[in-house]
């Protein structure tokens, strides 16, 4: 007999209802990215991208991939064919504690690492700290026993405030 089996059917959610929660949480986030994600090709491709950036980024630090957004960066823009575009700017949300890490890629490897955003201990401006690519890696730098080195472009002085130790002269 199989008459024990309705009671997990009916406590998890299936696809379908997780989809259409899925979908109401962003419109109720009011994400202008996800309504107007069919308004144009570009839109689209932008949209399916960072889509596919958040699912790195979340197997990557072994999280749920709903707790990773990718928004435009308000303090960096790249060059591209068609003028400067923000970059983007990953959130990780940790379920667990409510604590939030910004990430942005790192073009040496996309897809594959990503910076930690952190303040710098000199001057507490925010830089791209360390390069990570696995939750060991996230973890080699917030392990107080860990000697781990900050990236070289953690150091660039254009980051930093003036008199900053840490900064190296470009
Ligand atoms: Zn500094």
């Amino acid at each position: 007999m199989h008459s024990n089996n309705t009671a997990t059917t009916q406590t998890a959610l299936g696809l379908a209802d997780r989809a259409v929660l899925a979908a109401r949480t962003m419109r109720d986030k009011g994400i202008g990215e996800f309504t107007r994600r069919h308004d144009t090709p570009e839109q689209w491709n932008r949209w399916a991208r960072r889509a596919r950036v958040a699912r790195n980024v979340a197997a990557a630090l072994q999280m749920p991939a709903d707790s990773v957004t990718v928004t435009d960066d308000p303090d960096r823009q790249y060059r591209t064919r068609n003028g400067n575009v923000p970059g983007d700017l990953i959130t990780v949300t940790d379920p667990a504690t409510a604590r939030q890490w910004r990430l942005l890629t790192d073009f040496t490897g996309p897809g594959e690492s990503w910076f930690v955003l952190d303040r710098c201990p000199g001057c507490e401006a925010e830089v791209p700290v360390v390069r990570i690519a696995c939750l060991a890696d996230l973890g080699d730098y917030l392990d107080p026993d860990s000697d781990v080195v900050p990236a070289d472009e953690a150091r660039d002085a254009s980051l930093h405030e003036a008199d900053c130790v840490l900064a190296l002269p470009n």
